[in-house]
């Protein structure tokens, strides 16, 4: 038998890594976070002063970016050219810069190519916005995970405020909105929930009560 895949998907701030990293913990399976190598990729273009509009210079640079993923202490590490970049990478600059380039054809390739070779080797609970739809579309569970934009954006802002960064809400809001826009309207893999992936909003839930539900859908898929 192969390895077990979970595929969680969903828009920008409804809880998919907090949540994926608890039920992989709970399963023992290893918790790969996809938006963190696109992350890592945007931060190599930012560095080599390539601008948002610049495809070509994008491209281009995708060759001397070689983006790997470890994990440490059953933390997921990104390595961007052997260099430990996880602290670098939660910006809005590099998440504005994300958002733009992970739209780009090359860079999605390159980074499903990494995903698919991860999950040949492991049992993983992948979360992104394409993984159930393109990236594992054979994999065992496949949820998408949803909440309404203001739900999502308040727990941005809190998620800030207690880190000290000073924040407004309408701006997370909108930030939010232009980012589901983009990941939902692109031509090469958009977001869009998988035909045969399990629908499920947690705007009212606990991320206890979500992670439990999940767990108990993942243990039903098992005995299959
Ligand atoms: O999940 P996270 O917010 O860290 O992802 C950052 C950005 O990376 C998203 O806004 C999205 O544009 C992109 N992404 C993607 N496909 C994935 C994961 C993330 O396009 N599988």
């Amino acid at each position: 038998m192969g390895f077990f895949s979970i595929a969680l998907d969903g828009p920008a701030g409804a809880g998919k890594s907090t949540v994926a990293k608890l039920l992989a913990k709970k399963l023992g399976y290893i918790y790969v976070d996809t938006g963190a190598m696109y992350r890592a990729m945007a931060l190599h273009f930012i560095r080599n002063g390539i601008g948002e509009n610049e495809f070509d210079a994008m491209e281009a640079a995708c060759d001397t970016a070689d983006v790997t993923i470890t994990h440490k202490d059953g933390e997921q590490v990104v390595l961007l050219n052997g260099e430990n970049v996880n602290g670098l990478i939660r910006t809005e600059e590099v998440s504005h810069m994300t958002s733009v380039s992970s739209v780009n054809k090359k860079v999605r390739l390159k980074m499903v190519e990494l995903q698919r070779a991860l999950a040949k080797q492991e049992n993983v609970v992948m979360d992104g916005r394409d993984i159930g739809s393109y990236v594992l579309p054979d994999a065992n569970v496949k949820v998408f995970l949803t909440a309404s934009v203001e739900v999502r954006a308040k727990r941005r802002y809190d998620e800030q405020k207690a880190k000290g960064i000073d924040c407004s809400l309408s701006e997370i809001e909108e930030n939010i909105r232009e980012r589901d826009y983009r990941d939902s309207h692109r031509e090469f893999a958009p977001l869009v929930q998988a035909e045969d992936a399990v629908f499920f909003d947690n705007s009212g839930m606990t991320i206890e009560e979500n992670v439990d539900k999940l767990y108990e859908m993942c243990m039903e898929a098992q005995k299959r």
